[in-house]
């Protein structure tokens, strides 16, 4: 199986097909679909996807639609909640999602938590799975995250009547490794100056990822790098170089109207962005151990609590304290060349906007220039945050 898509007998590859797997994502899991393969959507980065790759079973990220009104949603979840979680529950009710046979989801937030429940009682689907995902990176809450997962794995196996041997897992453990070890790899084709590859092709790539077998994702990624190595038609320089850092980004509009500007956006911070794939799982001699220790601990996500780090003398401090939080966000800066970061969150976004306040403290000390945005997840709010982009642009340009 090649996995590569023809449309009225045209075979795309690399960033073409990129683009119309993102712009049409369902069409691959349809094909799958009718081939006898079984997809279990998923929300955010919890679900342990390594899982359902050992089982045969084809992950697909769910996510909103910024160009759909809202309009089912609202009879179930408070208009008052994050907009990102209200469209992907709008369009599921709506049957875009309707080639599901499972849903995984895991405790990223609250309105999240909630989000699940409320799906499992209106769209009805043959498996359904909810794994209570701890917030801390104590020896504790990774032991009770393997647990949950071992939990996972029993529900799993009576779904598909098959045994996720420790064997399995691993292949399948190594299969997602090399799909964020390629990750890294596109990334660093924004590295140059002017980059090689535009902000909003990454995220059309990334969402084509999600909206793939990790198989065939990996062979898109390497298609992906070869052709933007190759071309010459990339990016023109510009005066700013930023890092978009926050909530879930899972269109192309929002980096759109950013390089629209006397900018290139060549780092992030996010999901569907670079969150999920910039750290390995161990092999572990117990996977669910490595898997634990990696989804709690090597992911860094303001849902995660990390204890307050101290300073020197063992006491509690804020600037060490940010310096633990942040740390690596200076390692991006520096490696990808950044001059500015824009911090932005959806509407009603906890998760991210508390962690809001110290991380502008942290990038002013570090002699990082930041604004913040706010936004609600819908293409009108976009022009409003185009003259506030531009006015930061002209303060670091
Ligand atoms: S964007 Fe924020 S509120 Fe919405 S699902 Fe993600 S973490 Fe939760």
């Amino acid at each position: 199986m090649t996995g590569n898509i023809r449309v009225a007998g045209e075979q795309k590859q690399g960033l073409a097909r990129a683009g119309q797997i993102y712009h049409d994502r369902d069409i691959r899991m349809r094909q799958l679909k009718a081939e006898g393969r079984k997809v279990l959507g998923y929300l955010d980065i919890y679900p342990v996807l390594e899982m359902l790759t050992a089982l045969d079973l084809v992950p697909f990220g769910i996510l909103g639609d910024i160009k759909e009104p809202i309009s089912r949603a609202d009879a179930c979840l408070p208009t008052i909640v994050c907009p990102f979680l209200r469209s992907a529950l709008d369009l599921g009710l709506k049957g875009r999602y309707d080639f599901l046979d499972g849903l995984v989801a895991a405790h990223t937030c609250e309105v999240g938590e909630k989000w699940a429940h409320i799906w499992r009682i209106y769209i009805d689907l043959p498996y359904i799975h909810y794994i209570d995902t701890p917030h801390t990176t104590h020896q504790s809450a990774r032991e009770h995250l393997a647990v949950l997962l071992s939990d996972f794995q029993g529900t799993l196996e009576s779904f598909t009547g098959a045994k996720l041997t420790p064997e399995r897992l691993r292949r399948a453990i190594r299969m997602h490794n090399e799909q964020r070890a390629l990750v890294r790899g596109l990334y660093d084709l924004r590295k140059p100056d002017p980059p090689l590859i535009a902000g909003t092709e990454v995220v059309q790539v990334l969402v084509a990822l999600i909206s793939l077998p990790v198989e065939e994702g990996n062979e898109l990624l390497r298609q992906v790098i070869d052709e933007v190595k190759q071309r010459h038609d990339g990016p023109k320089k510009k005066p700013a170089r930023l890092l978009l850092w926050g909530s879930v980004v899972d269109s192309t509009d929002l980096i759109a109207m950013i390089e629209d500007l006397e900018a290139n956006v060549v780092m992030d911070d996010t999901f569907v962005g670079s969150r999920a794939y910039f750290s390995d799982v161990k092999l572990t001699d117990d996977p669910l151990e490595g898997l634990a220790e990696h989804y709690l601990v090597d992911i860094r996500n303001p849902r995660t609590f990390r204890e307050t780090a101290l300073d020197e003398a063992n006491r509690k401090d804020y600037w060490a304290d940010l310096e633990s939080r942040h740390g690596y966000l200076k390692d991006y800066a520096r490696e990808w060349n950044v001059n500015g970061v824009i911090l932005q969150t959806l509407r009603y976004c906890d998760i991210q906007g508390y962690e809001v306040p110290g991380l502008k403290d942290y990038l002013e000390h570090i002699g990082l220039p930041c604004t913040y945005l706010e936004w609600n997840y819908s293409q009108a709010a976009l022009s409003p945050l185009r003259t506030r982009v531009q006015a930061f642009l002209e303060v670091i340009g």
